[in-house]
């Protein structure tokens, strides 16, 4: 496939994206923060967040120094948090093990916490123009395509396919080929051309030798994902509103929403003012449940989230489990919440007077 990276060159260099505000730059922190917010996330949302973050983090020791509460209140919103913890995790290694140097090569990279080979990849071919292979969602829809390739990609006899022709197509050491812009081609292609539903095959650079094209079977690969049902899940949330704060309690504990703030979190079989009494050592009076229900889509699951809302009489005791904090509304929204708590906190925002949710 001679023409393969040069074909793709050449079009990034003429219609390609050049100005996102992670390109015209070497640093492989700036790159590699960009990659992880890039991860399951669309270009057009990471970038407000990554400007803040770098604004807020400009180098991997100021990231390391940070309070890994303030790293997840920048990622709010963002999603996937484990993203956000393991980047201050990995600034860390780098300045305990790295002397606060990024690894220069991707089998390095790749051993830090969080970065998976397409990431290390990236890192080393845009910081240090090393030839290595990226698979990401978009390269393996143009992969699937080009070399009409059945099966669904998640698969991992499909996946192990897809890694065997981006690694034949990938340039190797070669003083004429810029690995930086192959590899942002590669990228760039699958998210303006290539895409997902009406690709803009008319325009392709590798149109001539697609075999997608070619057959007529564009609209059939990739391969869907067999559909399967997520399972759904119920729970209620408990909205303390003391005067005109909210409790929040940090989970401290394993799971998707591990080091966020969030509403205290009961279930249906729950008698909610014993709750109260015994989990928080709050004396509260429930006020009403809050309707209709809000659901929450996650990757493997969808959640139906019910609010009680309580009116708390006293406090006679600190809780004993995770850490809390009592809060308005609008000061919860600066603190790390999850999309799902905020969505609660956005429809019930806390009015000033305390009766008035
Ligand atoms: S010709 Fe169409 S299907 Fe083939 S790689 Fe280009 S955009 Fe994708």
């Amino acid at each position: 496939m001679p023409d393969f990276a040069n074909l793709l060159i050449r079009w990034q260099q003429q219609h390609g994206r050049h100005d996102l505000p992670w390109q015209g730059t070497q640093n492989p922190y700036l790159i590699w923060v960009a990659e992880i917010m890039l991860q399951q996330t669309q270009v057009k949302t990471v970038i407000p967040f990554y400007q803040r973050f770098i604004e807020t983090f400009p180098t991997v020791a100021a990231l390391a120094k940070a309070n890994l509460d303030d790293v997840l209140a920048l990622w709010s919103g963002l999603g996937y948090y484990a993203r956000g913890r393991n980047l201050h995790k990995t600034a860390c290694v780098i300045m305990d093990h790295y002397q606060g140097k990024f690894p220069t090569c991707s089998s390095e990279i790749q051993k830090l916490p969080g970065i998976g080979r397409t990431t290390a990849a990236a890192i080393a071919a845009f910081s240090y123009g090393e030839s290595c292979t990226i698979l990401d969602g978009n390269v393996k829809r143009v992969l699937t395509r080009y070399f009409g390739i059945d099966g669904y990609p998640g698969l991992s006899a499909t996946n192990q396919r897809l890694w065997e022709k981006a690694e034949a197509v990938v340039p190797r050491s070669n003083a004429q080929i810029n690995m930086s812009v192959y590899t942002q081609a590669l990228m760039d292609l699958g998210a303006m051309i290539c895409t997902r539903s009406s690709p803009h095959c008319i325009v392709c650079p590798l149109q001539s030798h697609c075999t997608a094209f070619l057959g007529d079977r564009v609209s059939c690969l990739p391969t869907p994902k067999p559909s399967k049902v997520l399972p759904s899940k119920e729970t209620v949330f408990l909205l303390l509103q003391h005067h005109d704060k909210l409790l929040l309690e940090k989970r401290v504990n394993q799971g998707i929403w591990k080091e966020l703030w969030c509403l205290p979190e009961a279930n249906k079989n729950h008698h909610y003012q014993s709750y109260c009494a015994q989990m928080l050592g709050i004396d509260a009076v429930c006020v009403d449940l809050l309707s209709p229900p809000i659901d929450h889509t996650f990757t493997h699951f969808k959640l139906r989230m019910y609010t009680q809302r309580l009116q708390v009489k006293s406090i006679f005791q600190q809780p004993q489990c995770n850490p809390i904090c009592w809060v308005t509304a609008d000061e919860a929204f600066r603190l790390a919440i999850p999309t799902a708590i905020k969505k609660i906190l956005s429809k019930y925002r806390v009015a000033s007077t305390p009766t008035s949710l």
